[in-house]
């Protein structure tokens, strides 16, 4: 196997027309044939291009045997035709057609120009009557209704009540790391982090994991402007420009805040800003697992308000920005800021009351895997980016435009 085709796995099918291991030999196969044939694209795409040929090839078979056959043929006419699809069959039918070409190929090579992109983003932006609903934050203002916020939470782990302003003593909060599913067979919910069912008699049921403070979330405007008001980006005149953007969040005495923000450049793909950020409160939990940052990194860590300053410019984000992102509502909720121009793949693509996980997205549309460790948020911005641009089809890897 070449040391470049790590991460490389066979499309998702409802239906296997052959076994996973048998798919993801020959799957390496042709990615190895490709790259034999075409020296000149690099690794990234050929990638594509291998993924794409398996699924096809997947998709019109209806056994083991028809897919080794068809697949016979395909790594036999690459050989053959130079891997010029235009020449290549699959079940008798042409890879890539002379007259029209399908603009969601991924072996599709057009180019795209930018206006044709901007109009595509454009009608992708969210009705801010939808983004209300889906918990963004719209406008300072505080409801009528709204009594000053207690001196109580609610602890987001364990649910146990407890005093904010105690948050910093030591007590002993019990919890699971994962949420309960619900096991259909046995008709029972349980804990995926260690399997104990919620009607288990051990005090595991209670929880897997201990530590020392209990923790809290706020999500109304209220509650969170209390550690630093919005900032509304509609006063920040500006080029328009296209950005990805992801935080990554840790639990402090103060609540939930960003300790990391990347934005990504959607038409370069140059991550544009990346910096870890010193929260208001005191740091209980990283969530290393799934922020990705350690306690070191905290050392480099940038005031918040500098970053503001550095990311609410003219240049980067300002009223003319369209910002794409991934449940960005939680993103923008700790970066306290309010916008108005987004495109929210978690809002767009999720079928049904539960929203999708970037995770299954990214494997759906790219038949990429990320956060199989540690989050990253550069890594999830840039998949988040991806989607987009598999959806409106642009080639992932253009980065010149007109
Ligand atoms: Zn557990
Ligand atoms: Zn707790």
């Amino acid at each position: 196997m070449s040391k470049h085709n790590t991460g490389l796995m066979p499309g998702e099918l409802k239906t296997q027309p052959a076994p996973f291991q048998d798919r993801y030999k020959i799957l390496h196969k042709l990615f190895d044939q490709l790259t034999r044939c075409r020296l000149k694209a690099d690794t990234s795409r050929l990638k594509r291009m291998a993924i794409e040929l398996e699924l096809r090839v997947a998709k019109v078979s209806t056994s083991p045997q028809s897919y080794r056959f068809h697949m016979s043929i395909l790594l036999r006419d690459l050989v053959k035709e130079k891997a010029n699809f235009k020449k290549i069959k699959i079940a008798g039918k042409q890879i890539m057609s002379n007259t029209k070409t399908s603009s969601n190929s991924l072996i599709n090579t057009k180019t795209r120009d930018k206006d044709y992109v901007m109009q595509k983003l454009t009608d992708m932006l969210i009705d801010p009557k939808i983004l209300e609903k889906h918990k963004y934050i719209m406008s300072r203002i505080i409801p009528d209704d709204y009594t000053a916020s207690s001196d109580y939470a609610n602890c987001e782990r364990c649910n146990t009540k407890f005093k904010k302003s105690k948050i910093m003593l030591d007590t002993l909060c019990t919890y699971h790391p994962q949420k309960k599913i619900y096991n259909k067979e046995s008709k029972t919910h349980m804990f995926p982090c260690c399997g104990e069912s919620t009607t288990s008699t051990s005090f595991m049921r209670l929880g897997c994991k201990k530590a020392e403070h209990h923790v809290f979330k706020n999500d109304s405007y209220p509650e969170l402007r209390e550690i630093s008001d919005f900032l509304k980006t509609s006063v920040i005149d500006g080029k328009e420009n296209v950005l990805a953007l992801d935080c990554e969040m840790a639990f402090t005495s103060k609540g939930f805040e960003m300790v990391r923000l990347t934005i990504v450049d959607f038409f370069t793909c140059k991550v544009l800003f990346d910096e870890i950020v010193e929260p208001f409160g005191d740091i209980i939990d990283l969530n290393t697992l799934f922020s990705g940052i350690h306690s070191e990194d905290m050392e480099q860590a940038i005031p918040y308000l500098d970053i503001m300053d550095r990311i609410l410019t003219t240049d980067l984000i300002n009223r003319n920005s369209i910002l794409i992102g991934h449940g960005l509502e939680n993103d923008l909720n700790v970066m306290r800021i309010i916008h108005e121009r987004i495109i929210d793949t978690a809002i767009l693509f999720s079928v049904g009351k539960y929203k999708t996980s970037l995770k299954n997205l990214t494997f759906e549309t790219l038949s990429e895997k990320i956060q199989t460790g540690e989050h990253d948020s550069s890594q999830d911005a840039i998949a988040t980016m991806n989607v987009i641009k598999k959806k409106i089809g642009v080639p992932i890897e253009q980065v010149k435009w007109d």
